[in-house]
């Protein structure tokens, strides 16, 4: 099951399962076997060199996780996927694949904040030039770009101001300047956004968010080229961030509602966004899907929908947010995104608490910035839902 003609949803239910069914069971099994037996010396050899498909020891490869990986492969339009214990994984063990001392990397300063670490604390430990960039600014990552580097990362829409980047016309000038161009697609999800046909080289999924859908596994991946995957492929092997087959299975079975929880999050992220825009408490709503966001008209062009992502800044700032989360019912009050269930946080504890206060500053992320992953829920109960809460707090301000 491969090529254009497929629409997402099919692919999302059938894809890369087939081959991995056992006993007539029409479910993919959980294979926990750390390893593999054989009786003929030979077969066992030409396996574990590779020669023949098969099967040799679980930190190399596994059954489920592998039809999680042909899921995602064939979703992305990817020729080959491999996958990881968590998001990070993926992206240090990517990174570690290509990137030696004397390399220079490009990037945005508005990168997951673990990711942000990876590029302020440890590349350049290891004398790894990082240049980041305003996000948002392609003129100035051209410019950083055209200098030279060993690979140019994106991410967009970002984690948690959902600024977008043009993935085509950035991969254009990564590949001019002969650099590879890998896109964390977490908050694109392969349903709006597929990053390998604008251009790029390599696309990231932290599954533990959209992919997995349910808040309950932990999983990433990493797709592109077979070439390229072999190699990440083989520093993963040896290096040991396997993903765990429990984490592979549940993660494939949310992969099969992935059209129909990413459709709704995308309305009720747009209705919240229209609502939270209508709100005296609100001094701005960042969501793609707004014609006020500054680079909606990319979104557009790049995003079939704009995703269940969106943030809101409060007046009061820390205060506010204080008193405004737990008069929410409806939503967890968590660091994880993309479940079924509505899900917010303040950015300083969620994707941005490696950082400090300045740091958050130097980013454009105020104190006061509430991230909010919409659910699946029906968008008339979380409306009013955060009418009763910021009622709260109008009426404790008028007293
Ligand atoms: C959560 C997240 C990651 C990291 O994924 P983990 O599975 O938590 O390791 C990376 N990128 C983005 C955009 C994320 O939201």
């Amino acid at each position: 099951m491969t090529g254009n003609s497929i629409k997402a949803g099919t692919k999302a239910v059938w894809a890369g399962e087939k081959e991995y069914l056992a006993h007539g069971a029409t479910q993919v099994p959980v294979v926990l076997s750390v390893a593999y037996g054989y009786d003929d010396m030979d077969e066992w050899y030409d396996v574990a060199i590779g020669k023949k498909k098969g099967h040799i020891y679980g930190r190399n490869t596994n059954p489920t996780v592998q039809a999680f990986e042909d899921k995602v492969k064939i979703m992305e339009e990817a020729e080959a996927a491999t996958s990881f214990s968590t998001g990070m994984a993926a992206i240090s063990n990517t990174l570690a694949t290509f990137l030696l001392p004397g390399d220079r990397i490009v990037s945005i300063k508005d990168t997951y904040g673990g990711t942000n670490k990876i590029f302020t604390e440890f590349l350049p430990r290891q004398q790894i030039e990082v240049a980041l960039c305003e996000t948002g600014n392609h003129e100035a990552i051209e410019e950083e770009v055209a200098k030279g580097c060993k690979i140019l990362y994106l991410e967009t829409p970002t984690n948690p101001t959902v600024k977008i980047t043009d993935i085509e016309r950035m991969a254009k000038a990564g590949h001019e300047a002969g650099a590879l161009v890998i896109v964390d697609n977490t908050f694109g999800t392969p349903i709006n956004q597929n990053p390998l046909l604008l251009g790029a080289d390599l696309v990231i999924h932290s599954a533990t968010k959209f992919l997995g859908g349910h808040a309950d596994a932990l999983g990433g991946v990493v797709c592109g080229a077979e070439e390229l995957v072999e190699k990440i492929y083989h520093y993963r092997e040896i290096n040991g961030a396997t993903m765990d087959p429990m984490a592979a299975y549940l993660t494939l079975r949310g992969m099969k509602t992935l059209h129909l929880r990413v459709r709704q999050q995308g309305k009720n992220a747009m209705a919240l966004a229209k609502y939270l825009q209508t709100k005296e408490l609100v001094e701005a709503v960042y969501y793609p899907g707004l014609e006020t966001h500054s680079n909606h008209d990319i979104a557009k062009k790049q995003m079939k929908d704009f995703g269940g992502m969106l943030s809101f800044a409060v007046k009061g700032g820390v205060d506010t947010v204080r008193d405004l989360l737990p008069k929410l019912e409806y939503a967890n009050r968590a660091a994880n995104l993309g479940a079924v269930e509505t899900t917010v946080g303040p950015a300083r504890t969620t994707s941005h608490v490696e950082c400090t206060p300045e740091e958050r500053a130097a980013m454009g992320i105020p104190e006061g910035l509430i991230r909010v992953s919409c659910g699946i829920e029906d968008i008339e109960d979380i409306l009013a839902d955060f009418e009763q809460a910021f009622n709260h707090i109008n009426s404790a301000l008028e007293v």
